[in-house]
């Protein structure tokens, strides 16, 4: 399916501004991409729908550069803490849709919620929560986080569940997880909120919600064959 094009400012283009950025234009998607270190805007500058050297936390430079003619704003700026909340500031000001900020601690992440950003990562502390999860759950194709203790996971039917149907299965009453959907690879279908009467085929893919120890127990036992007996 095409996506409607969206218009992206990036600012600050270390690792993790620059390989957003790439991502963004490599989609198709307008960017504009902001550092205030000339190198690293040349760098973009082929990729990208205009790359600029400025400083954010100049108000009047970013509203020369037309920057709120762009929908959402990703402030990529780690370590300058003064200047990724003042850049944040005059975003939301400015009036974006959508702002992703970067923090570099939890002190940090609370200060740009408050201020406004809409979504806040922790690139190094994120990418250590899911390199532990694929660690522990390496059956699951895909699993996000919902809180602490719940997760919301995408795993692919293992033999012993194909051809059962979800009353058969059980999942709930055995693990306490509940089917949300069924992907099915041939059609490109999700079958969201199945009933207990349909059944799982070849290359189907589940998602599950649960606990993080209910789906831990579910994802060993994919594995094992004494899932298959417990299922029967
Ligand atoms: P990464 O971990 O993503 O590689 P980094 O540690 O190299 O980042 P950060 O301090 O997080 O660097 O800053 C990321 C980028 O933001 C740098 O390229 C820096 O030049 C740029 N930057 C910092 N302050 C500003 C500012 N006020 N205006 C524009 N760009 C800025």
């Amino acid at each position: 399916m095409k996506q409607a094009k969206r218009s992206f400012l990036v600012i600050g283009l270390g690792r993790f501004g620059e390989s957003i950025t790439k991502t963004l234009a490599s989609f198709g998607h307008e960017v504009m991409a902001i550092d205030k270190d000339e190198t690293k805007v040349n760098k973009l500058a082929d990729l990208v729908t205009q790359a600029v050297q400025a400083d954010a936390t100049d108000e009047d430079v970013l509203k020369e550069l037309g920057v709120s003619n762009l929908d959402e704003a990703v402030v990529a700026i780690g370590d300058d803490i003064q200047a990724s909340i003042l850049t944040t500031l005059i975003l939301k000001d400015l009036g974006f849709k959508r702002i992703v900020a970067k923090a570099t601690n939890d002190y940090h992440g609370r200060v740009l919620e408050k201020i406004g950003a809409d979504v806040v990562i922790q690139p190094e502390k994120d990418m250590g929560v899911r390199v532990a999860h694929s660690i522990l759950f390496g059956n699951f194709i895909d699993l996000i986080e919902l809180s602490p203790d719940y997760s919301l996971v995408e795993v692919s039917a293992s033999q012993a569940m194909k051809g059962k149907s979800l009353k058969e299965l059980n999942l709930r009453a055995i693990y306490g997880c509940t089917v949300l959907a069924i992907k099915s690879k041939d059609e490109e279908k999700v079958n969201i909120s199945p009933s207990a009467d349909d059944v799982v085929k070849d290359g189907d893919v589940l998602v599950l919600v649960g606990t993080n120890r209910d789906l831990g127990m579910l994802e060993k036992e994919l594995l094992d064959e004494s899932h298959a007996r417990k299922i029967r």
